[in-house]
């Protein structure tokens, strides 16, 4: 019998091949403090995480027995992965299960700071009716540059054609014949890219390479008036920068998912002075029903497929 712990609310409907599984006992244990952890540890075989259990070297000591760990999501930074593969850890995720949501909560922001809907709203809660502070621009005709056309930027891009825009993608890794039958132009030159865009959303990991990405200085390459949208990782984009563009009309919105810090501590973003050309949201891209089952499911079926061997 393999001893399976779940330390973290993980959607009930993902985790059913695994209570279903004869050879496998699940123990779900939430809100554990170190010590307690360490103990519910000891004789798992496998463990489930999202992003809220730290996966170091002591705990991994602690789990004699654990031969796989599992995070339901993407990001694997909560996991020590040089200590687990040194003690022999399987360490599995799921980055396929999320794409639609980020890419649909992609084109909410698009359209969302294009017609300033988050600011409507709150205005005639307020009981304004002020049609003309809420002109908008028009997404169909308009550039979008897709900074890194993987599962999401391509997703992206097919939906943004569908609206009638025209697509641009900037990533050196990607392999030309993608590029070609999504029908998308390449560009090589990221300020360039950044000079000829109305809109430009993001959609690289955050690497050594990314961190910063869009830094003051891209931000003056930006054309004028664009729309910037980040939905991958804080810490790509320069929020100071960014902040001062807006501020100084360089450009015109700004719609955020994910920040540098989060939750978000001072963030330049937040400066009154430029709500109006900005939203943001409390990083919610991977926050569907049928994503969050989906990351489950994904994680479970390989879980059960390490454990059986
Ligand atoms: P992916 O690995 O499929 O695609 C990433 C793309 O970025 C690849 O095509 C790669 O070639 C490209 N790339 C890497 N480095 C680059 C660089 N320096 N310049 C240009 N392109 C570069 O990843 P994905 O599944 O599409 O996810 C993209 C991002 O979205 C990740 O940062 C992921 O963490 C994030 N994400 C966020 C949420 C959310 O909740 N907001 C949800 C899911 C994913």
């Amino acid at each position: 019998m393999h001893r399976v712990l779940i330390t973290e609310h993980i959607h009930e409907e993902g985790l059913r091949d695994l209570y279903e599984a004869p050879n496998i006992e699940t123990i779900v244990r939430l809100d554990l403090s170190k010590e307690e952890l360490y103990e519910a540890v000891k004789d798992a075989d496998a463990l489930i995480t999202r992003s809220g259990t730290a996966v170091d070297a002591k705990l991994l000591d602690a789990g004699k027995n654990l031969k796989v760990v599992a995070r339901v999501g993407v990001g694997v930074d909560n996991i020590d992965l040089e200590a687990a593969s040194k003690r022999g850890v399987i360490v599995l995720n799921s980055p396929t299960g999320n794409t639609l949501a980020a890419t649909e909560l992609t084109m909410g922001m698009i359209i969302a700071v294009a017609r300033k809907i988050p600011q409507a709203n709150n205005s005639l809660r307020k009981g304004e009716w002020r049609r003309e502070n809420f002109l908008g621009t028009q997404l169909y005709g308009k550039t979008l540059l897709i900074i890194g056309l993987g599962r999401i930027g391509s997703s992206v891009a097919t939906r943004a054609k569908a609206l009638g825009m025209e697509v641009f993608c900037y990533d050196p890794y990607i392999n030309a014949k993608k590029v070609e039958n999504l029908g998308v132009r390449r560009l090589d030159d990221l300020h360039g890219a950044l000079a000829l865009a109305d809109f430009v959303t993001i959609h690289v990991p955050l690497t050594g390479e990314t961190k910063n990405m869009i830094d003051d200085e891209a931000l003056r390459s930006i054309k004028k008036g664009a729309y910037l949208i980040n939905c991958a990782r804080g810490g790509i984009v320069d929020e100071r920068a960014c902040a001062e563009a807006l501020k100084e009309g360089r450009l015109a919105g700004a719609a955020f998912d994910v920040h540098a810090v989060e939750p978000p501590k001072g963030s330049p973003l937040f400066d009154p002075e430029i709500a109006a050309k900005v939203v943001l949201t409390p990083h919610i891209g991977a926050n569907t029903k049928e994503a969050q089952q989906a990351v489950a499911e994904i994680v479970v079926k390989n879980l059960i497929k390490a454990l059986n061997g």
